[in-house]
This record gives structure tokens, C-alpha cells and sequence, in this order.
């Protein structure tokens, strides 16, 4: 994402708008181009980028957009594109959960539009750290030669016997390459790939039928034409079912060693976002609200039969345990 800010010519003075719901690394990139990151609030049900508040924010100082598909849900790249269009900004996708995610038939990463993806140990497919940017030709080719310290472009196989010794630089770049032991990894990785995802798939199935029902529980939304890669499982505990919150539900889960997470701490609560450009929780809603709700289960394309089960009654102990009593009228 870095190195596509910059190939993109994303600098100071520049604006961009992202998802006030998102890992820090999102913002964090904006920042090192000396740009101004704008978060907005998102979609209640997916807690995707929301188109309307993007539009809202938008200022003559509006460089891009940079949407997040969270949790491997897309987000709505046809309504992000005609704003996108509307006012002259570039879209770059933060495809870290997004992965094996479709969006009205075409794979995130396979639009019209750059997409970074992250091959951390939690995603959907690792090489223990790094990534990967798709895109147009041209920007993957900028970006190809950012990635290698700026050299120019034949310094790749300056080592091999066709290879030469003489390279340019035209701009500083970075070390942003992918070793050949990592890439060893994801190869391995990608031809388990499909098998992991439809492990993925089968978990979310299972966690749906048996938490949907139940009144302590609103659970993940797979809006039509969106195929959803199910990087994580975010579960909304409804305000007011239970005599606790997310926190105690999550120590509940804890002590009866179930390994979840919360994604994500919104930008507007992490004191360098908040006090470098005053976010206020008014000015985020829906990601103020659900911040305190959100609880991911353990989703990942190796658990058993048995884990699911494990998990499902461990969730099914804390609600009979601190469910709320209901008199009858
Ligand atoms: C994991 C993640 C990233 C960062 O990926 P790294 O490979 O760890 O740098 C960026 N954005 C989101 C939404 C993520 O979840």
C-alpha cells in the first residue's frame, strides 16, 4: 500500500479517504507519504466503507480512496467507483482480508483498480509476512522498481548470467521484495488454497446456523452479488441480551480456551489518529457503537469438526450463564 501511495504520486497536501474501521496499517501508510488520512464511518451491516459518508468527506485536497473489504466481505466498489469517477480520485484497495472474495463475478484483485494483499500468518494464504499489489500494468511496473530501492527495472537479474551490472535510480525506493524462501511458502500455500477456503466457508455455515437465531446475536451479512472470502467471523453481541460485555464475553471465551479477537479497534480511538486530527466518536456512529460489540470467533481453514463444536458450546455456556431473564408479561 505504501509503495502504491507513492507510485500513484499520493504526497503531502493530498487527502485520502479511508475506513474509520480498519487495522492501523491503513492509516499508517498514508502518513509515511505525508498525505492526510480521512477516516469516515461505515455500513452497519458489513462494516464496509459508507459510500454516502465518503462523499460527505470529500474536499478539493482529495487525492483517492483507499476502501477496505473487511473481513473478506468487498466493499461497494460499484458506488466507491461512480464517486470516484464523479470527482477525479483514484481507488486503491486494501485487500488484506480479501482474498479468494469475489465482487459481482470478478476476484478482488482482478478490477480495474490496484489491490495490496497481505500474506501475514493470519490471512488467508501466508509466506510468514509480506504481500502482494495487483493493478494496472503500468503501476505494478512503477511500483515493481519502489520495491527494490528504486532501481531500475533489469537490476532484478543483475546476479543472473544474462544479467548486468549497470542500473539506474530514478527515486529512492525501499526493500518492499518478497525473499524466495517466503514466496516457497506461499507457493505451497496457494495449492492448498481452494481446500482452505472452503474450510473457511464450511466453519461460517456452521457458526450461522447456530447463532442466528438467538437474540444475543446479530450475525455476519453476505450482501447479494458479493462472494465472501470469510477472513474472519465478526459476531455483533446485540446491547442488553446478556448482563455482560464484549470484554467479559471475551474472558469468558478466553477461560474456556477459545482464542478470540476483536478486529478492530477503530482509527477515531487510537490516540495518534485521534489526537493528530480530533476525531470525535460522534463523527463515527456505527463504528462507535460497534467497536464495544464486535467479537471475532476463531476462523481458519484448519479447524476440525470438533473445534467448531468446541466453539459453539463454549459461546452457548456464557449466554446461559449470563443471560438476561426475561419475566413473562
Ligand atoms: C493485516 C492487515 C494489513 C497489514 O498487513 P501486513 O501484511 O501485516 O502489513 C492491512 N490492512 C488490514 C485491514 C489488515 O487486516
Amino acid at each position: 500500500m505504501h509503495s502504491a501511495l507513492v507510485a500513484m504520486g499520493i504526497g503531502p497536501g493530498d487527502e485520502v479517504i479511508t475506513s474509520v474501521w480498519t487495522f492501523c496499517a491503513t492509516a499508517n501508510v498514508i502518513e509515511h507519504v505525508g498525505a492526510k488520512p480521512v477516516p469516515v464511518d461505515v455500513d452497519s451491516d458489513t462494516l464496509n466503507l459508507c459510500p454516502n459518508e465518503v462523499e460527505k468527506a470529500i474536499t478539493s485536497s482529495t487525492r483517492a480512496i483507499i476502501p477496505v473489504h473487511f473481513a473478506g466481505h468487498p466493499a461497494p466498489l460499484n458506488e466507491l467507483n461512480s464517486i470516484a469517477e464523479t470527482h477525479g480520485l483514484k481507488i486503491l484497495e486494501d485487500a488484506a482480508h480479501g482474498l479468494g472474495a469475489h465482487y459481482e463475478g470478478t476476484p478482488i484483485g482482478g478490477g480495474q483498480h490496484p489491490a495490496a494483499f497481505s500474506f501475514y500468518a493470519t490471512k488467508n494464504l501466508t509466506t510468514g509476512e509480506g504481500g502482494m499489489l495487483t493493478g494496472p500494468d503500468e503501476l505494478i511496473e512503477a511500483t515493481r522498481v519502489l520495491t527494490l530501492h528504486g532501481m531500475s527495472r533489469e537490476a532484478w537479474s543483475r546476479y543472473s548470467n544474462s544479467g548486468s551490472w549497470r542500473y539506474d535510480v530514478a527515486s529512492p525506493g525501499f526493500k518492499y521484495n518478497m525473499t524466495d524462501v517466503q514466496a516457497a511458502l506461499g507457493l505451497v500455500q496457494l495449492d492448498k488454497f481452494d481446500e482452505l477456503q472452503s474450510r473457511r466457508h464450511e466453519v461460517a455455515h456452521a457458526y450461522t446456523q447456530a447463532f442466528s437465531d438467538h437474540p444475543a446475536f446479530q450475525t455476519p451479512v453476505t450482501r447479494h452479488g458479493v462472494g465472501h472470502a470469510w477472513h474472519l467471523y465478526v459476531l455483533k453481541l446485540r446491547p442488553g441480551a446478556l448482563s455482560i460485555g464484549r470484554d467479559e464475553f471475551f474472558e469468558e471465551l478466553r477461560a474456556r480456551n477459545i482464542g478470540a479477537s476483536v478486529h478492530f479497534i477503530p482509527l477515531h480511538q487510537l490516540s495518534y489518529y485521534q489526537n493528530k486530527y480530533d476525531l470525535k466518536p460522534e463523527n463515527f456512529p456505527i463504528a462507535t457503537r460497534y467497536a464495544d460489540q464486535v467479537i471475532s470467533l476463531p476462523m481458519h481453514g484448519g479447524l476440525s469438526r470438533q473445534d467448531v463444536t468446541d466453539v459453539i458450546e463454549a459461546v452457548f455456556s456464557i449466554v446461559n450463564k449470563h443471560q438476561r431473564l426475561h419475566v413473562a408479561a
